[in-house]
């Protein structure tokens, strides 16, 4: 089975967020079930410099430009890749969709409407010998693809959308569509109109052969007024076509036994190099170097999607309670500022670092005792996957993946021994407080919380059950009338 894979972000090529480590995690899983997967990205300069046995597949015209080129080649672990090589509109570093000041980029809208078109020739066998059976396209940006496909009405190849978060929709002006080469009448509130704008992950949902989200909860919350941002009806209509496949991480990167990036190696088995770890981390972030304090942390955007702005005013909170706080991220400035003035009046207890690194996350994952995650909403989550499997408690809001991946550590789970964390209800300071008091207990119990922990790391996180699953649906989508 051969499966095209188009989006806008594969780590380690490009990443802005989770879609990247999904996207530059799956196709190996795939391929371990016997798959021939492509990635289909933009040409960022990142992209086309870090490619290996690079060649060109074809020269091509797009809206934008008469001299785009699609470059093939692959990643250092061999994942196979083309690059649509277009200068006018992606020569550019920084964040793709945004400039460095949080305005979108004004050309969105036509370069990844340019990027989806060619995804569907691609896929279509445009540009090789052969088709695609399988077009997975990711979130909006790659969206429109499966607008495009239909239009083309082959019958070589089935569409799959994956909604990786409904907040992003891609949504332009109707003006765009001139631009488009889609019909005229796909210009329609059973098609891509939005509010008589143009709406790419709408056009997504309503001409993919079939939906998926990222865990089965998100998959329900989302056909709801309440969680479906404006396409809760929709995607209600399409329920049968809808379904929720759980991301996983990859263990290989994420791995406390060999990962270069933590002071201690360790495993369920071993587990006191991770007590190093957190005495590291907190002497490298300047916190008081103690092994009793619970030390949460806390990797993020730091976004009201994270309910970080209510976090946010109960670090005394934590302090007063005899714990400590690392953060890592960046976001909104608000929520920066207030976490920044919390540092500044508790140095030897929290830390606050703004940016993103890597080396970091996986020194605070490994070094932390419980780290929060008090998302308004979240699609699936990885950092509490990455957080079990490096002997770190997530304490997190019941919602999307957070409750299909965490067991809460409530009475009945602890007595049979399966909570692998703690949920919440309702994002507010009464229950962020109320949680990391209920944490604060379980953690001074040494007992309850190396159960907990012990549950954590012996949590299968990785791709293979998720990987069988998309496998399944692309085998079913190829076999349907
Ligand atoms: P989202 O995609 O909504 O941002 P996810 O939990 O699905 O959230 O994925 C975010 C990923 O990015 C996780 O692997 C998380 O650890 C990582 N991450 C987030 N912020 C940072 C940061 N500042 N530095 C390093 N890694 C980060």
């Amino acid at each position: 089975m051969r499966i095209l894979m188009a989006a806008s972000e594969c780590f380690p090529l490009i990443k802005t967020g989770g879609l990247a480590d999904v996207v530059g995690a799956l196709p190996s899983a795939l391929k371990h079930e016997g798959a021939d997967v492509t990635v289909l990205l933009p040409g960022f300069p990142d992209v086309l410099s870090t490619l290996e046995n690079k060649k060109t597949l074809a020269i091509l015209e797009i809206y934008t430009s008469n001299k785009a080129k699609l470059v093939s080649g692959n990643t250092a672990d061999g994942i196979s890749i083309i690059a649509l090589d277009a200068p006018e509109i992606f020569s550019f570093s920084g964040n793709p969709y945004m400039h460095e000041d949080g305005r979108d980029r004004n050309d969105n809208a036509i370069k990844f409407a340019a990027f989806s078109k060619v995804a569907a020739q691609l896929a279509a066998g445009e540009f090789t010998d052969k088709p695609f059976d399988i077009l997975h396209a990711h979130d909006w940006q790659a969206a429109l693809a499966c607008a495009y496909l239909k239009a083309m009405d082959v019958d070589s190849t089935r569409s799959v959308l994956t909604i990786h978060n409904l907040a992003f929709q891609g949504v332009f002006p109707k003006e765009t569509l001139v631009d488009l080469g889609l019909p005229k009448e796909y210009f329609h509130k059973d098609g891509l109109e939005y509010w008589g704008k143009v709406s790419y992950l709408k056009a997504g949902i309503v001409y993919s052969d079939h939906v998926t989200t990222v865990s089965p909860t998100y998959a329900l919350e989302i056909q709801s007024d309440d969680g479906g941002m404006g396409l809760g009806g929709l995607l209600k209509s399409r329920g049968k076509q809808l379904s929720g496949i759980l991301n996983g991480i990859d263990t290989a990167i994420w791995n406390p036994q060999s990962d270069p990036d933590i002071k201690a190696n360790f495993s369920v088995r071993a587990i006191s190099g991770k007590l190093k770890n957190k005495i590291a981390l907190q002497k490298q972030l300047g916190l008081r170097a103690l092994k009793d304090i619970p030390l949460f942390s806390v990797v993020s955007r730091l976004t009201t999607q994270k309910g970080l702005d209510v976090l946010a005013r109960l670090v005394d909170h934590i302090v007063a309670s005899g714990g400590q706080l690392v953060l890592l991220g960046s976001g909104d400035k608000d929520i920066e500022n207030t976490f920044l003035a919390a540092a500044k009046k508790h140095p030897t207890e929290v830390s606050v670092q703004i940016g993103y690194d890597e080396a970091l996350a996986h020194l605070i994952q490994a070094g932390s005792d419980a780290i929060l995650i008090p998302s308004r909403f979240e699609p699936c989550g990885l950092t509490q996957l990455c957080a079990m499997r490096y002997g770190t408690v997530p304490v997190a809001a019941r919602v999307g993946g957070l409750n299909d991946t965490i067991i809460d550590a409530n009475p009945a789970s602890l007595a049979k021994g399966v909570a692998t964390g703690i949920l919440f209800d309702g994002i507010n300071e009464h229950t962020l407080s109320a949680m990391i008091d209920r944490t604060i207990d379980l953690y001074t119990d040494p007992k309850r919380w190396a159960q907990i922990r012990r549950n954590g790391l012996n949590q299968p996180v990785g791709w293979e059950l998720s990987a069988k699953a998309y496998q399944n649906l692309y085998q079913a989508l190829l076999h349907a009338d």
